[in-house]
């Protein structure tokens, strides 16, 4: 059997016995890939410093078909991203968008996703810190949407109106986007103003030029339309980014 060489994203690793790890890829040709990597623990030097989380490389992997779990050959490291490791917001946030791809399971090779991945987390790794924290909501909103769930905020999901530029809704989770002011009466979704529409959907088009207000609102949205529609549960992750974020005066 010949091995298989792929792109790949390092997203979790746990030690497994003395000298073992068990590796959690997201790849660019085999989707997401579970794979043992023998001997790499315990030795110090490049090959555990490469196997570093959030990590890209070339991964080439032995691919047993119908197994969870396959043997990697090498991981040959080119880009190895400690930035994301200097400050809580960046690395609660590669966590995040790292859990929010593996809720959503899935075997299928993806390139629109991984392209999503990589420029998440380097965009993650260099923005300025004032910026971080928009930039892992932006990568949240990008990864949903290359799943192909992003919400509608254009258009009212109910009656087909487009809302007007001044148009206070409301969003309703359920159906996945934007509520029109009528219909909106008696919905208990978030209320989303143009502004926060406006915002939505520059992260959902990673435009991160400008840090986000009300950071803890849309937290909260993203966190509450991922557990929603891909994960089925609120992503563990999230938590810790909403408990790294500084205090906000309530508006
Ligand atoms: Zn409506």
């Amino acid at each position: 059997m010949a091995p298989v060489s792929t792109k790949a994203i390092l997203l979790r690793a746990h030690p497994y016995g003395e000298t073992s790890r068990v590796l959690r890829f997201l790849t660019e040709d085999q989707g997401l890939l579970g794979v043992m990597a023998k001997g790499v623990r315990g030795r110090g030097g490049k090959g555990a410093t490469a196997l570093s989380t959030f990590a890209s490389g070339i991964l080439t992997v032995y691919v047993r078909p119908g197994r969870d779990l396959h043997t990697m050959q090498d991981f040959a490291c080119t880009r190895l991203r400690g930035g994301l490791a200097s400050s809580v917001i960046r690395f609660g946030g590669a966590s995040s968008i790292s859990e929010l791809v593996l809720a959503h399971v899935e075997t299928e090779p993806h390139p629109g996703l991984y392209r999503a991945m990589e420029s998440a987390l380097d965009r993650l790794e260099t923005v300025p810190e004032e910026l971080a924290f928009t930039a892992a909501l932006a990568g949240l909103w990008g990864i949903v949407g290359s799943f192909g769930f992003a919400p509608e905020l254009v258009t009212c999901i109910r009656c087909g109106e487009p809302l007007d530029a001044e148009e206070i809704g409301r969003f309703d989770l359920a159906a996945g986007g934007v509520l029109c002011a009528r219909c909106a009466e008696g919905s208990p979704g978030p209320r989303v103003g143009p502004l926060a529409r406006g915002q939505i959907q520059a992260l959902l088009e990673s435009r991160v030029s400008d840090p986000v207000g009300h950071a803890r609102r849309h937290l909260a949205l993203v966190s509450d339309f991922v557990a929603y529609h891909v994960a089925n549960r609120p992503l563990r992750s999230l938590r810790f980014l909403g408990e790294a974020l500084p205090p906000e005066p309530e508006a």
